[in-house]
């Protein structure tokens, strides 16, 4: 049972689930037929799919837009997350919840692993972290996999942003402070199909593609390899003020996720 169906992830998963060496029957729930805010839609869903696992890339995930939305983040991060573990755990359903990068402290200048201490600089940030918490509270079973940068080809992500201006502008200033590591959806799909089928240890799992850059190396490459002539400049985060704060330094450690999945590729690797 994959909940959120219509977003990136959720997309990616319903692959993922298919290619899957196994004869599962895909039950995929896009907002319109499963909103996790409502109990009724989780029993006629449960009822119809009878699952023996979820994934929930069901989220909300307008970071800006949360600063001046924080009920409707958390009824959906937190209060909706909580639901949805709390059904799985009762009917004895394995759960595969995602959440963010964002939840680590930003004091760290090394790769973040599990176990780093978490803060929330954010709207967005703090409900994934509290929506965390309640779903390992409410399903101790359940796998919860941080990501960062996540982009596919369709949706809204900073992939397909860079290639419209890229198209329509002449020249584009990039920030070039803040460091991460891009996560191609269809990778972090296969990866939490195969986590969640190995038996590994409940708990928090980092997933990133491999590799390290920045905003502005992400948009060099994409121009590059789509043959894009478009003048990147590098800029600093102030001089590009956003609602809400993002992390200067988000790279995942993800030497957990990858005694069980394999090393990720290089981010480069997928964006090609
Ligand atoms: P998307 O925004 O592409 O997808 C989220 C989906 O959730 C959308 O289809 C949205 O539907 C749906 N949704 C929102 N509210 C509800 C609800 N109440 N009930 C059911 N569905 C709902 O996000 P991604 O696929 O990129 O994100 C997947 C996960 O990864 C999320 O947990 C996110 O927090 C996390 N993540 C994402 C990152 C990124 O860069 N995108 C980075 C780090 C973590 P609708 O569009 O109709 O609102």
């Amino acid at each position: 049972m994959i909940c959120g169906a219509g977003g990136q992830l959720g997309q990616k998963l319903i692959g993922a689930a298919k290619a899957a060496p196994n004869d599962w029957r895909i039950f995929a729930y896009n907002r319109s037929s499963l909103d996790i805010t409502r109990p009724e839609d989780l029993r006629v869903a449960f009822a119809e799919a009878r699952p023996d696992i979820c994934f929930n890339a069901a989220a909300y995930t307008a970071v800006d837009r949360a600063e001046s939305e924080p009920d409707k983040a958390a009824a959906i991060n937190i209060d909706g997350a909580r639901r949805l573990a709390a059904a799985c755990h009762e009917a004895g359903i394995a759960f595969v919840h995602f959440s963010t990068d964002y939840v680590y402290d930003d004091g760290y200048n090394r790769p973040l692993s599990e176990t780093d201490r978490t803060l929330g600089t954010s709207v967005y940030a703090r409900t994934k972290l509290q929506g965390e918490n309640e779903v390992m509270r409410h399903h101790p079973g359940a796998y919860v996999i941080r990501t960062s940068w996540v982009y596919a080809e369709y949706g809204q992500n900073f992939v397909r942003t860079m290639l419209r201006l890229g198209r329509e502008r002449e020249e584009l200033g990039i920030v070039c402070d803040q460091i991460g590591s891009p996560t191609y959806a269809a990778d972090l799909a296969a990866a939490a199909m195969q986590l969640s089928a190995s038996g590994a240890k409940p708990g928090v799992y980092n997933f990133a593609n491999s590799g390290v850059c920045s905003w502005y190396d992400l948009a060099k490459a994409v121009h590059a390899l789509a043959g894009i002539e478009c003048a990147v400049r590098p800029i600093m985060t102030s001089q590009y003020p956003t609602p809400a704060k993002r992390p200067f330094y988000s790279v995942l450690d993800t030497r957990k996720i990858a005694a069980t999945v394999g090393t990720p590729r290089h981010w480069h690797e997928a964006l090609v």
